[in-house]
């Protein structure tokens, strides 16, 4: 969908927005791709949609064109607010522009009361699994955000998708999305749809959080993956060493085969694994 706002590429080049790797810029310039991924976080029509990293705006522009009610930016660079404040103008009252460091903000604090409340970004590759993360470990749960429309490296996105029958993907990130989250890829993007082009193709993921995930504690599931995946050729019966409780018995607790590797193990292992630590930590006798 078209607006009357300037072509991106003139915004980019009126406003000296030169791509910065550090900032991992690489910008969208196609309507028809940013409308679509627009739509995948709609309906937007009276919705809140929080975005992470908008630099000149095309993805912005496309979530106020396909009808959100409000769009909350949060943006590092600087030299993008002058064009941002050109798409508020455009739009009033719908565009709210917060310069920041999207690492120092609580996302669902922006949202205030306005319900349903989405993210939808193209995130910056260089932080994009670290904001997940904080994203996924928020307390309390569900968050604020009925869905995460999400842009990632493919690698990354395989990585958040990925069940033990993916192996080599695998790992921490997925045990922790699929927890809090039903995930899928939604559309790959290829490198050349970005300017500059990124060396690889991305996808865009869509997050849904689960209304009442499998019952444990967060950092205790993150403390039982880093041990299992950190050794994770190794078998859990020696992996789970590192936490410093008898890895039989905990294994015992949670009915699984202490001879399996981590990469073998639903989430729902992981969470009967955190759980038994949290038990056995508190002193309990666990049930074998
Ligand atoms: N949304 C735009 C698009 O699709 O064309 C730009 C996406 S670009 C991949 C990532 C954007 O995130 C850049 O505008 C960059 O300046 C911004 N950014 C990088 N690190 C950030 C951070 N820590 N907090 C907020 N924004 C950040």
């Amino acid at each position: 969908m078209r607006d009357a706002l300037a072509p991106l590429r003139d915004v980019v080049a009126a406003h000296g927005l030169t791509a910065k790797k550090s900032l991992g810029q690489n910008f969208l310039f196609d309507l028809n791709l940013t409308s679509r991924i627009a739509r995948a976080a709609g309906p937007l029509d009276a919705a809140t949609v929080v975005e992470i990293g908008p630099g000149p705006g095309g993805l912005t522009r496309a979530l106020l064109a396909e009808g959100a009610a409000h769009v909350v930016v949060v943006e590092r660079d600087r030299r993008c607010l002058a064009a941002l404040a050109e798409i508020a103008a455009h739009y009033p009252g719908r565009l709210e522009i917060v310069a920041a460091d999207a690492l120092d903000v609580d996302p669902g604090k922006l949202v205030g009361a306005r319900r349903p409340a989405r993210i939808c970004a193209n995130l910056p590759y260089n932080v994009a699994t670290a904001l997940l993360t904080t994203w996924l470990e928020a307390e309390p749960w569900p968050p604020v955000f009925d869905r995460f429309v999400l842009m990632f490296q493919k690698e990354v996105a395989e990585r958040i998708t990925a069940t033990p029958a993916k192996r080599a993907a695998y790992g921490r990130l997925a045990v922790l999305a699929n927890w809090r989250c039903a995930t899928r890829i939604l559309f790959e993007v290829p490198a050349a749809a970005f300017t500059p082009p990124p060396k690889v193709t991305s996808c865009v993921v869509e997050l849904v959080p689960r209304p009442a995930p499998l019952p444990c504690r967060a950092n205790l599931l993150c403390e039982v993956t880093q041990a299992a995946f950190g050794q994770r050729r190794k078998m859990l019966r020696q992996s789970l060493k590192a936490l410093g409780v008898d890895p039989a018995a905990l294994l015992a607790a949670s009915g699984i085969d202490p001879s399996k590797r981590a990469e073998e193990i639903e989430v729902e292992g992981f969470v009967a694994l955190a759980r038994a630590l949290e038990a056995a930590r508190a002193g309990l006798t666990l049930p074998s």
